[in-house]
């Protein structure tokens, strides 16, 4: 791996502003799933180096929170600018690290920028509001604060951004954070703590700690000084940490599972529709919370869908991430491809018929052939979990009220995507899809600008918009007596 700026490839933590390898002296390392080739190794930290960012956390809160946001702003946009310059450089990272092609990467490295860009901004605007009283000898106003010391918990999917989408919203409202990222992609997560040190960000604002899940997992949150902790990941893992916070009653958020319907009208411009199926599932690999999980079609255009889908999907050129014009890289590990593979022979087994694809690629490893299965039906596994790699199951239905019932039919409400051309449908099915977000006609909705987010068991609060800021600020009610 070859960076222009070799600095960024950091091997220790940062904690309160310095470079450490831990009390344990132990490594994790860190494989390219691509090849399985070992990269780099990062420490894995303890329970007790935790607690040490833990408390330097503290001590940065006391300053960081009482600078003017103006302050807050300048070191935020030096950060993001930083991002920017070096986006290809991290680019390769990510690629080395988790796999996804370089074009996607630079393209990840540029969005998580766009959170630090967006939250520089809106640290500046954290009103506040005054209430008229109920008696005229009042007065009632209501001001926000930094919630304290917040620790973020990130995936392996995308390395840079769940980590800014975290980050920068807390950094803005005054708050520290200490993440721990996945120990699959720790890499980029220390370039970021890299670039952060070059923009000025004093000792204990931003640390990165590396280790072992649980220990750290365990250390942060049984710690009464952190008072919130955002987590991307599994709705398993999720309800863990959750039940671990409770005993100290920390503010959450939550972005957990998704199990996506992607919905195909007769009325729908069928090429469009297969564009955004095509960025939606197929977008790292189908390794992303939002890739369309079930894609549903209606009956009359079903056979031509399939069709035109899956002449598209057997021309997706597949290898290591680094090769010009590759889209679909490796899937992250064995597991991820035993579960791809399960979900297969599980609906081959109950009927489904493979359009294409449907074994592991003959590039071996952990590279998976973009696969497309017809005649899906709700009872297969597919239709109830996640599969995250790139599988696209295909349903028939027949009527909008059907489809929208087996839409909802799951315990997870993160993103929803439909295609239709009719206004009124438009309406319809948009309020009546119980999920966080809803695609109209597009296969991609993330943004920094948009709130993300889901309900029912995908989870808890929102990240980027301005409502993201909020996720890091407690509400002061001040009542004066005046008269
Ligand atoms: P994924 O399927 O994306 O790996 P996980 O929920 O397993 O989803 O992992 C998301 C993040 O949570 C990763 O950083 C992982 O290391 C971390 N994690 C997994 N188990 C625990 C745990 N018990 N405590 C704290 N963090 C955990």
């Amino acid at each position: 791996m070859k960076l222009k700026n070799p600095t960024l490839l950091r091997d220790r933590c940062l904690v309160n502003g310095e470079w450490v390898s831990g009390s344990k002296g132990e490594v994790i390392e860190v494989d390219n799933p691509a090849t399985g080739k070992i990269i780099a190794t990062v420490p894995a930290l303890s329970a007790s180096d935790t607690e040490n960012a833990i408390h330097a956390a503290q001590t940065a809160f006391r300053s960081w929170s009482k600078m003017a946001a103006k302050d807050r702003t300048a070191v935020l946009r030096r950060w993001f600018t930083l991002m920017v310059d070096n986006a290809d450089d991290l680019a390769a990272l990510m690629t080395a690290e988790q796999g996804k092609p370089l074009a996607e990467a630079k393209g990840e490295a540029l969005y998580a920028a766009s959170f630090v860009e967006w939250f520089a901004e809106e640290a500046k605007r954290v009103y506040g509001e005054t209430i008229p009283a109920p008696t005229n000898n009042k007065r009632i106003v209501v001001i926000k604060q930094p919630i304290g010391v917040c620790a973020a918990i990130t995936p392996w999917n995308f390395p840079a951004a769940m980590i800014t989408r975290k980050a920068a919203p807390a950094l803005a409202a005054g708050c520290t954070m200490i993440v721990r990222p996945a120990e699959k992609t720790p890499l980029t997560a220390l370039a970021l703590a890299e670039l952060a040190q070059q923009a000025g960000m004093p000792a204990g604002v931003f640390q990165v700690i590396t280790g072992d899940a649980r220990e750290l997992g365990g250390a942060l949150t049984a710690s009464d000084i952190v008072t919130k902790l955002s987590f991307t990941g599994s709705t398993q893992v999720g309800r863990l940490l959750m039940a671990q916070c409770a005993p100290t009653i920390k503010k959450l958020s939550l972005e957990l599972g998704g199990n996506a319907p992607f919905i195909v009208f007769e009325d729908a411009d069928l090429d469009a529709a297969v564009e955004g199926a095509l960025a939606s599932k197929y977008r790292n690999a189908g390794q992303t919370c939002v890739c369309s999980n079930r894609l549903y079609v209606q009956d009359a255009v079903y056979d031509q869908f399939a069709e035109k889908l899956a002449a598209r999907v057997a021309a997706l050129k597949v290898g290591e991430g680094h090769q010009p014009e590759v889209l679909i890289g490796p899937l992250i590990d064995g597991n991820a491809v035993k579960k791809v593979e399960e979900h297969i022979a599980d609906a081959l087994a109950k009927g489904a018929r493979l359009v294409t694809g449907g074994k592991t690629h003959a590039l071996g490893g952990t590279f998976f052939e973009p696969t497309v299965l017809a005649e899906v039906t709700q009872q297969m596994k597919i239709a109830r979990e996640e599969t995250f790699g790139p599988v696209a199951p295909l349903f028939r239905f027949h009527s909008e009220e059907e489809v929208i019932a087996m839409a909802n039919d799951t315990e997870f409400g993160l993103a929803a995507y439909f295609y239709t051309e009719n206004v009124r449908r438009t309406w319809r099915v948009a309020e009546a899809l119980e999920y966080g977000m809803v695609g109209h006609n597009t296969g991609l909705i993330s943004n920094e600008v948009a709130p993300f987010g889901g309900v029912k068991q995908s989870g808890l609060g929102r990240e980027g918009s301005h409502h993201g800021i909020d996720e890091y600020l407690e509400i002061k009610y001040l009542c004066s007596e005046i008269a």
